[in-house]
């Protein structure tokens, strides 16, 4: 049995217990349904979704992703084009929030997931569940 590293679980978007059900039921690029979230994970059947309305505490990770991303395009912009007019920070940073949404959105949710969400990694989940 291959062990999967947190930081790679995390990144492949993987259910926490068994690192490797998905968490979510469709691709990130799929717009249609981008922030569902698996009830219970395909693989392992651990419980993704705790209680209704968990997920809410996402959104404050994802708030602090939209926060960075806002600082950093200013920092970028400031030091490589020499501070240009307010519209070109604005524009830019609504083009990069935009683009970058589904990603925001999606690992805000699997850190919430991992940090708040109370499952631990067991790498012999198939042996408890006989
Ligand atoms: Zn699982």
């Amino acid at each position: 049995m291959k062990k999967v590293s947190l930081g790679a679980a995390m990144v492949l978007a993987k259910c926490p217990r068994c690192r490797e059900g998905q968490i979510f039921p469709t691709s990130i690029i799929s717009y249609r349904k981008l922030s569902d979230v698996h009830n219970h994970c395909p693989t392992c059947n651990a419980v993704l979704t705790p209680e209704p309305d968990f997920y809410y505490g996402a959104m404050y990770i994802s708030y602090a992703f939209s926060v960075a991303l806002v600082v950093n395009v200013l920092i970028v912009l400031n030091y490589l084009f020499d501070d240009p007019d307010v519209w070109v920070y604005v524009t830019t940073v609504l083009i990069g929030n935009l683009l970058l949404v589904p990603i925001m959105l999606r690992y805000s949710k699997v850190l919430y997931l991992n940090l708040v969400g109370k499952l631990k990694y067991d790498p012999d989940w198939k042996k408890l569940k006989a």
